[in-house]
């Protein structure tokens, strides 16, 4: 049985010099012991052929999104495969896996995720905002102060517009910690104007521990908050997270009882969620209202 092949060294060399010109560097990294396999009968040309290519696109992939989520500003990686669902009986898995095919990007919709801290709201929008990059959309990430003080600066610099366009480039735009911070004075009214510039242009996905009858409250204007919520509820999907906190679960033994209890932390977490009676679930009310 002899199924060896003999390469002739003076083609290995070119292929070498070609896989330069073409910048293909893991190609010419895998190359020797590619063809080595083909010498040995462990492969077959095209497999040399279709290996050399996929190693090639690999490395330019995991590039590509190391790139995007840099400047998606998506520093902590956070992943859906990451995410207890276990732990969080409220959410339904199947329900985010269907926000992961990313079709509200394309329908420029707004994503909420409400309740209180700890319960994987910035994880959750995260892990779709890392599931968009890998997809090839554009995201920009930051908190609501933080989009807030950016607008201000702008603002009082001459470059609103400008600063309101950049954020209006991105197809998907994450603004996370909604009410933890009281908003500066005018702070409101500069975050309706880039969420008039993008409503029904771009989606965004919104995470926040408070309601939206505290909205008034939260913005300091019961006006600019009704103007924000007309826009950010139309076209939109109300996730309401009602668990206890991911963070506070590993302190068990610090946290007092009652607080304990409540967040059912030593209760072993039941393998199919509760039957409500009754009362419908609350996440389940505000779907998805109809486009248009
Ligand atoms: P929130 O934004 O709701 O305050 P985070 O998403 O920041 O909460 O979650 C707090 C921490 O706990 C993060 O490190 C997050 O990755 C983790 N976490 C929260 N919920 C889960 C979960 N169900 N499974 C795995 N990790 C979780
Ligand atoms: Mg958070």
């Amino acid at each position: 049985m002899n199924a060896t092949i003999e390469i002739v060294p003076s083609i290995l060399d070119r292929i070498r010099k070609t896989l330069v010109g073409l910048k293909m560097p893991r190609a010419l990294e895998v190359l020797d012991q590619t063809v080595r396999q083909l010498e040995r009968g462990e492969a077959s040309a095209l497999e040399v052929i279709d290996t050399l290519f996929a190693e090639e696109l690999t490395l330019r992939e995991n590039r590509r999104i190391k790139m995007a989520l840099r400047m998606a500003k998506l520093s902590t990686i956070k992943t859906l495969a990451g995410f207890d669902f276990s732990f969080q009986p409220s959410l339904d898995r199947n329900r985010i896996l269907a926000l992961a095919q990313l079709d509200f990007v394309d329908r420029h919709e707004v994503i909420h995720f409400l309740g209180p801290p700890g319960t994987g709201k910035s994880h959750l929008a995260t892990a779709l905002g890392v599931e968009a990059v890998k997809a090839g959309r554009s995201v920009y990430f930051a908190s609501l102060a933080d989009i807030i003080g950016a607008l201000a600066k702008a603002e009082r610099e001459g470059q609103l517009r400008e600063r309101i366009r950049f954020l209006c480039r991105t197809s998907l735009l994450i603004v996370d910690e909604i009410g933890y911070l009281p908003v500066i004075p005018g702070g409101g009214n500069l975050f309706f104007q880039l969420v008039n510039a993008r409503y029904e242009r771009g989606a965004m996905i919104l995470t926040s521990n408070r309601g939206f009858a505290e909205w008034g409250e939260v913005f300091g204007d019961p006006v600019v908050a009704t103007a924000l919520l007309d826009r950010l509820l139309h076209h939109a999907v109300v996730v309401q997270i009602e668990g206890s906190s991911y963070r506070l679960r590993q302190h068990a033994d610090l946290m007092p009882e009652h607080v304990r209890s409540k967040a059912s932390i030593n209760s072993p977490i039941p393998a199919q969620p509760p039957r409500r009676r009754g009362r419908p679930l609350k996440h389940g009310a505000n779907d998805h209202q109809p486009a248009g």
